[in-house]
């Protein structure tokens, strides 16, 4: 496979509405890869509309996008996002909803009495942010608040008078439950039981607060552009108001519906009005239409409202699609019920519909995954001609995900063309073209073990089992091995699984390090003949040079790249480091952007955004304090009468013509390379500016970390040290020696 390099984007400066339910994709990735894909004017397809801001962002590269989403809350954002009503319309529509009259009150001031909590320090009556649940319990055990009066803030006990209020309100909670429901389905409908399941995820108070609010949309009157700005924002109340907000936030990005042991009930009201900073989206709108309205030439989005499966055969006759775009969908229980029922609180029952059986479904397991995505791609393959690229995004990647969507699309007739993968947090870039390609004629009957291997040693060091899985899947998938004909996908990924199992495990060639059983914890490596004895010692001496396991560790390559790069570039920024590494190091080798900043803090400084190599680190000034530690290694030898001879990168120390201490002079962190020449004794010496950078790579790499247990690494410092001590004797060099371990600089990488 021809693995194509990495495209890096930016963390969006503001995770925007509904955040924890969206994929988490860097910004500038999908237009970077447009921009290569170069047809502006084309049609895309986003087949998943799970991503509002990829749908924007392509749309604003000069594309017309095509998007279908059947979810009628992922709908409303990418309408939302591509064309959000201006902040004043926010700002009146709050005024407005809050100046109805409920009974004599406002319904602003009714909402807010319902969270008056005292302040424990100047006794007034204050809003509480939010009050604290334990799970299963009818009255919270804390609030917490922010006092403008006194100053006073934070989580305070319950009041006798918060526990009342809270009981008063449930007194009347089963008519509003009861109204919540009908909004979503019909009493007579049979997924009435759904519908009310779901919504015991809502305690009484917020539940009241919403239905009172949807109860009084339609009376409100409000233009078109204000009516959109009410709903975004009941929205982001609408998701403050159940109780998957757990506390404190363990898991912040929940999958399935179910409330933690302990969970923050929002104040509802408050979050509505923090809702207007949410929405305030910058950046130029783009045309937005629903299918089949046309959109302009120069780009933007175009959304329909039904399956892919539906309209398949329209597209067909209508758009050439020049390329398929989209984040791959994984399973979420939770936000799917919930846009069902939000869909039915701010847009009615017929809104629900087409989408109810979000409601019906609980579990999701990634066979059923992998046969939605199958008929997915099989629809896309009806549309498409061969040859069209798909370019998918898959965040929170996990080896179970991307074994569903690699066998769903290898099912279907959609042949890989590139995989980048950086690090289990960033998204999956996957390239796909439409149309079967041979298999691969692979007669190995150990193609993963194999693949692995070859992965591993092309790495040079130990690897992630993501990685190690996603090597694998590859060439399962070349060799149209991930599923047989005929098989359902729940054995086929259950055969995937036990297949990587038992090659790992089985081979003694792999070393996992990892604490405990399971094959997807830890690291995994190559085994004893790559240096490695058993017991994790170094076989010194004996190692042939000419073998895959003399190569460089990606680490080391990684930091050789970097510093090459900024002796070129005075001044660099970040991303142009990263998109200088990136084609160096393609596909499943991308380093990570620990690494990278873990070898930029150890060569350069950041200023305005720049990064500059070091005075020291020039290399002319490293070429002459190399020199000096040689003549300082040679001036303490002396000194305990050792002779210092040169061999090779080595300085050693003999007595009566034996060699006893020798000594690896390194300007760098490249401790792989030292460690391939080194001899008995030998002691590693490196830059104090490097001993955070090799720290790191010790903690990341743990094969490196055993070759190097029984090694000294020293840092300049103390042999300048020791050359200025008065009286050096060869027990207080040892001493010395011993006292100054690099593991004792990994707190300096504490500000990554
Ligand atoms: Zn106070």
């Amino acid at each position: 496979m021809d693995f194509q390099p990495y495209i890096a984007g930016l963390k969006p400066a503001d995770p925007g509405p509904l955040s924890r339910f969206l994929p988490p994709l860097e910004e500038g990735v999908i237009s970077a890869w447009l921009s290569r894909l170069n047809l502006p004017g084309g049609w895309l397809l986003d087949p998943f509309g799970f991503s509002p801001r990829l749908v924007l962002e392509a749309a604003r590269s000069g594309y017309r996008v095509l998007v279908t989403a059947n979810n009628p809350v992922t709908r409303f954002l990418v309408e939302m996002f591509a064309n959000p009503p201006a902040q004043s319309e926010f700002t009146a529509a709050l005024a407005d909803l809050g100046a109805v009259k409920k009974g004599d009150e406002r319904l602003e001031g009714h909402l807010q009495s319902l969270y008056f909590t005292t302040c424990e320090k100047c006794n007034v009556e204050i809003q509480a942010q939010a009050f604290l649940w334990r799970k299963g319990e009818d009255v919270p055990y804390a609030r917490i608040y922010e006092c403008k009066h006194c100053g006073d803030s934070g989580e305070r006990a319950i009041t006798d008078e918060d526990i009342e209020r809270v009981k008063k309100i449930a007194e009347t909670d089963s008519l509003h439950r009861s109204r919540a429901f009908e909004k979503v389905v019909a009493l007579n409908d049979e997924d009435r039981f759904y519908a009310e399941e779901a919504i015991q995820y809502y305690l009484p108070r917020p539940l009241y607060v919403l239905t009172t609010i949807v109860n009084r949309l339609d009376s409100l009157n409000l233009s078109p552009e204000r009516k959109r700005a009410l709903t975004a924002l009941m929205l982001i109340a609408c998701d403050a108001g159940n109780t998957i907000w757990a506390h404190p936030a363990e898991r912040p990005r929940p999958k399935q519906l179910s409330t933690p042991n302990q969970f923050r009930e929002h104040n509802v009201w408050m979050m509505l009005e923090r809702g207007l900073s949410l929405w305030a989206e910058t950046g130029s709108t783009v045309p937005c239409e629903a299918w089949p309205k046309k959109i302009p030439e120069s780009g933007g989005i175009c959304i329909y409202d039904g399956r892919l499966k539906d309209l398949a055969h329209e597209v067909k006759k209508e758009i050439p699609i020049a390329a398929v775009i989209g984040s791959v969908p994984r399973p979420n229980q939770a936000f799917w019920t919930l846009s069902a029922l939000w869909a039915g609180w701010l847009w009615g029952k017929d809104a629900v519909e087409p989408y109810k059986v979000a409601l019906r479904r609980r579990r999701y397991d990634w066979a059923w995954n992998a046969t939605a995505l199958h008929s997915a791609f099989n629809h896309l393959i009806d549309i498409l001609p061969d040859g069209v690229p798909f370019f998918g995004l898959l965040p929170e990647a996990e080896p179970s995900f991307l074994t569903s969507v690699f066998s769903a699309a290898s099912a279907s007739a959609f042949s890989l063309e590139s995989v980048a993968l950086r690090t289990e947090h960033d998204a999956v870039q996957i390239l796909w073209k439409c149309g079967q390609k041979q298999a691969v004629q692979n007669t190995d009957v150990n193609i993963l073990q194999t693949t692995i291997e070859e992965y591993l040693a092309a790495r040079g060091e130990p690897a992630s089992y993501l990685h190690v899985h996603t090597a694998g899947l590859i060439a399962l998938a070349e060799a149209h091995a991930l599923k047989q004909p005929g098989q359902e996908f729940d054995e086929a990924l259950r055969t995937t699984s036990a297949l990587f199992e038992s090659e790992l495990k089985d081979h003694e060639k792999f070393v996992h390090y990892s604490s405990g059983e399971n094959i997807e914890t830890g690291m995994w490596g190559l085994g004893p003949d790559t240096g490695l004895d058993t017991s994790g010692e170094i076989a010194r001496s004996t190692r042939p040079t000419d073998q895959i396991e003399s190569k460089e560790s990606l680490s080391d390559r990684v930091e050789m790249a970097i510093v090459k790069f900024l002796q070129k570039n005075k001044n660099a920024l970040y991303l142009e480091v990263e998109n200088e590494l990136y084609p160096l190091f393609p596909g499943l080798l991308t380093p990570s952007k620990g690494l990278i900043y873990a070898i930029l803090n150890s060569y350069a400084e950041r200023e305005d955004g720049y990064w500059k190599l070091r005075e020291e680190d020039i290399s002319s000034a490293r070429r002459d304090e190399l020199n000096n530690i040689s003549t300082l290694i040679e001036t303490i030898g002396k000194r305990l009468e050792y002779k210092t001879r040169r061999e090779d990168k080595l300085l050693i120390w003999d007595e009566n013509g034996k060699p006893v201490r020798s000594f690896y002079v390194l300007a760098s962190a490249l401790i792989g390379r030292a460690l391939e020449t080194s001899a008995v004794d030998t002691i590693i010496v490196i830059p104090g500016g490097r001993a955070a950078l090799a720290a790191y790579k010790l903690q990341r790499d743990p094969a490196l970390a055993a070759r190097l247990k029984n090694v000294q690494v020293v840092k300049y410092r103390l042999l300048r040290t020791l050359s200025d001590v008065p009286i050096l004797t060869r027990e207080s060099f040892e001493e010395q020696i011993a006292s100054d371990p690099v593991e004792k600089s990994s707190g300096q990488m504490m500000m990554f």
